[in-house]
């Protein structure tokens, strides 16, 4: 079989490798759709490190068919369509027992511990199947859809972090895909002033199709000043930043209204540090949260709202590769140009 396999930074191979085995409870994917996200561009860059060895299969926004079911696996049928929740939490640290698995201090994950899904087949590991992290996806659900659902619960519970009160105004800063999935889940939970924040000409157009009440260029327009006169002066209800940029923690604090959140979506650089002001936290009575990854739950969330219909997701998907295009894919990050990618193995 096929394989995109990490040798070190910037080594990237397509080779032919030998198709794993299902081992005693394990489960064996022929992978239908992987998305392509900026995390796999900075594991390719070797700027992020954390879990990784070399030579290693990357890929974590996975969805695919079931083709071989190890000795031991009830849960699942050959033939069943699934997706697949890459963070493994441990299920006994203080976190996991709160519920928080997506911040696990144990944590290990498939596209980084394990091998992910830029393969033609994918062996899920029992430490994943053992904590329900294989999904069956409901028929109405596209395999390319299903390769978005995590990505779109990262976004579901940076989306419950940001309190967004019906009715109220909500700015996004950044329209790339997650900044595009943020406005759609706004407005799903009923944001009536959604103003969104992008420098690209191509990404505004788009946040325009996509539903936003007003779009800005923060190059030419005063963000602040249009939130203040969108607001009667008072100010956004919730802010998310959907881009990693430090200076704009404080930027996005200060058109908050009283009492308002800003969530901290992005990641950002190793040593980034942002300035604020402390009263604003103080009399302002702002929240600033920070959102990190998808907990099962989420994920299970975002399956339901997309299978629901009451948030169509495929229109984010703009460029669709073979796995011999890894790297046309992973350049495709790096330019910003179209939105979201997909690998298609077979
Ligand atoms: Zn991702
Ligand atoms: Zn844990």
């Amino acid at each position: 079989m096929k394989a995109a396999v990490l040798h070190q930074p910037e080594d990237l191979r397509i080779e032919d490798t030998k198709q794993p085995q299902a081992g005693p409870g394990e489960l064996l994917l022929e992978v239908k759709a992987c998305g392509v996200c900026g995390t796999d561009r900075r594991v390719y860059l070797g700027t992020k490190s954390r879990g990784i060895h070399f030579p290693c299969v990357i890929g974590h926004e996975i969805a695919g068919v079931v083709v071989e079911c190890g000795t031991g696996q009830q849960a699942f049928q050959t033939g069943d369509r699934v997706a697949v929740v890459p963070v493994i939490p441990c299920g006994s640290c203080a976190y996991c027992i709160r519920g928080l698995d997506n911040i696990c201090l144990n944590r290990t994950a498939i596209g980084y511990e394990f091998d992910g899904g830029f393969q033609e087949y994918m062996k899920v590991p029992t430490a994943a199947l053992q904590v329900g992290n294989v999904v069956k996806i409901p028929e109405q659900l596209s395999f390319d859809e299903a390769a978005l659902i995590e990505p779109f619960a990262c976004c579901v519970n940076g989306n419950q972090r940001s309190n967004i009160p019906p009715g109220g105004t909500v700015v996004i800063a950044g329209a790339g895909p997650i900044g595009l999935m943020h406005l759609k889940l706004a407005k799903a939970v009923g944001a009536a002033n959604i103003i969104v924040s992008e420098p690209s000409p191509q990404r505004r157009d788009w946040a325009d199709q996509m539903g936003a009440d007003l779009i800005i260029d923060p190059q030419e327009d005063d963000l602040h000043q249009i939130v203040m006169d969108q607001t009667d002066g008072l100010g956004a209800d919730s802010a998310i930043l959907a881009i990693g940029v430090a200076p704009l923690v404080s930027q996005l604090a200060r058109l908050l209204r009283k009492g308002g959140t800003l969530n901290l979506f992005a990641g950002f650089p190793e040593d980034a540090e942002a300035n604020i002001t402390c009263n604003l936290i103080h009399y302002g009575q702002i929240n600033i949260t920070g959102s990190a990854s998808a907990s099962r739950q989420h994920f299970r969330q975002a399956i339901a709202l997309i299978a629901s219909g009451k948030i169509v997701i495929d229109d984010l998907i703009t460029n669709r590769f073979p796995l011999n295009q890894i790297h046309d894919a992973l350049d495709m990050m790096a330019r910003g140009q179209g939105l979201k990618g997909i690998m298609l193995p077979a």
